[in-house]
């Protein structure tokens, strides 16, 4: 009976289905199991203060665990990403990221308070709920004795947000030893499983700053003032009109300048951040925003500045990112799609983002990026809240992801 059963499933399916095998069934337990430990877990890795360029104590704390874990060849690499290897049948492999950084200052209260059914911490889930996962994967993996085909290297990477502009996730895809053994990318960010960043979002950054002589604010006056210029500039940029579809956003985050009230400045800046699916829109922003400080500043100059030296604009282009409308990954998608179908999961929705994938993409490998369970909302604000509930479900579906795209032929 059981044999005839074997056989109709391998007539049907060419073998038995990835949830339903032995070790893969588990592994799928295990990580049920252990919920509440990896609750924990999560925790104790979002009590770790990790701003951008200051994530090295939680970058040590991954790495303990990773040695924990029995991951081979377990460091912290060049840029300070922590690496940990689980061997494969070959040494092709399949990176598994998640971010050690957060958006928030070290002088940030990082302790997670419990409220209902909920938790609320800054950086609770993002993206201390893919570091978890990372965790927890690995410790599935070898509950059920799974051999991959690939390598899989599980990394905690720097720099993922803001001004970090994927420096870690660059450096291991683009720059590092390892890149040549790269086949594939997933990325683990953030809570919804459901929701699939398989579209990376561009993005491009300024810095700018106006510049003139400075001087009292009444014995000077005449003297240009670059705060007046860079309000005329920002009032301008205010009003610039960008398409839904492809979505293009705009936003001043971060402005500055001056030194008293009564002091001209000698300088004023802000930071904007410019964002689009489609890398011509960001071309036409980017061109805009060149041609308005010029205008801004010339306006200024010649209606009000009747003394000194004249003010002037600098533009610095901060970071970059490369928009990827559609990312060449479908036996990933179909992966994704089968390991949400055999656990009953919501069907997946496609999102574009800014993550790690983004790295990877324009590194030319398959990527995408995917949540590591449970729900979530407020994230990059102190009220960031996380509904451990049912969560596990969420990194079940990661490892059917995971071993679903093991399985598949590559072209590599
Ligand atoms: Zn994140």
């Amino acid at each position: 009976m059981r044999l005839a059963l074997l056989l109709m499933s391998i007539s049907l399916f060419g073998q038995t289905p990835l949830a339903e095998r032995p070790g893969v069934r588990r592994a799928l337990e295990l990580l049920e199991q252990r919920h509440e430990a990896h609750i924990a877990k999560q925790i104790e890795i979002a009590q770790i203060p990790s701003p951008g360029w200051e994530e090295k104590e939680r970058a040590e704390f991954m790495r303990g665990e990773f040695r924990k874990l029995n991951l081979k060849r377990v460091e912290i690499d060049g840029i300070g990403n922590v690496l940990g290897w689980r061997p494969g049948k070959s040494p092709r492999t399949i990176v598994i990221s998640a971010h050690l950084d957060t958006v928030f200052p070290r002088t940030t209260d990082v302790k997670v308070k419990k409220q209902g059914n909920r938790l609320l911490g800054p950086g609770l889930v993002d993206d201390s709920r893919g570091l978890l996962a990372l965790l927890a994967l690995a410790e599935a993996l070898d509950a059920g004795k799974i051999e991959t085909n690939h390598t899989l290297l599980f990394v905690g990477d720097v720099g993922e947000e803001g001004l970090g502009n994927l420096r870690g996730s660059r450096y291991l895809v683009s720059e590092g030893p390892h890149q040549q053994l790269f086949d594939a990318f997933i990325s683990i960010d953030g809570a919804e499983p459901e929701r699939i960043v398989n579209a990376e979002l561009g993005s491009r950054r300024f810095r700018v700053t106006v510049k003139g002589p400075g001087g009292h604010s009444y014995n000077a006056f005449g003297t240009g003032n670059p705060a007046h210029a860079l309000g005329r500039i920002m009032a301008k940029i205010s009003d610039l009109v960008v398409p839904e579809k492809p979505r293009t956003t705009f936003s001043i985050g971060k402005i500055g300048g001056g030194t008293a009230i009564n002091a001209i400045p000698e300088e004023a800046w802000f930071e904007i951040d410019m964002r689009s699916s489609e890398e011509s829109e960001l071309e036409r922003m980017e061109a805009s925003l060149m041609a308005t400080v010029k205008q801004c500043v010339e306006e200024e100059n010649k209606l009000h500045v009747r003394r000194g030296a004249p003010l002037t604009a600098e533009p610095k282009r901060l970071a970059l990112r490369q928009a990827f409308p559609r990312s060449a990954n479908e036996p990933m998608l179909a992966a994704a799609r089968a390991a949400a179908q055999a656990l009953g999961m919501k069907p997946i929705v496609l999102e574009a983002a800014s993550t790690d994938s983004n790295a990877a993409m324009a590194a030319g490998l398959p990527a995408m990026t995917i949540g590591g369970g449970g729900k979530a909302g407020g994230i990059h604000s102190m009220a960031e809240w996380f509904e451990p509930e049912g969560a596990y479900r969420g990194l079940q579906q990661a490892l059917l992801l995971i071993l679903g795209y093991d399985e598949k032929p590559h072209a590599k």
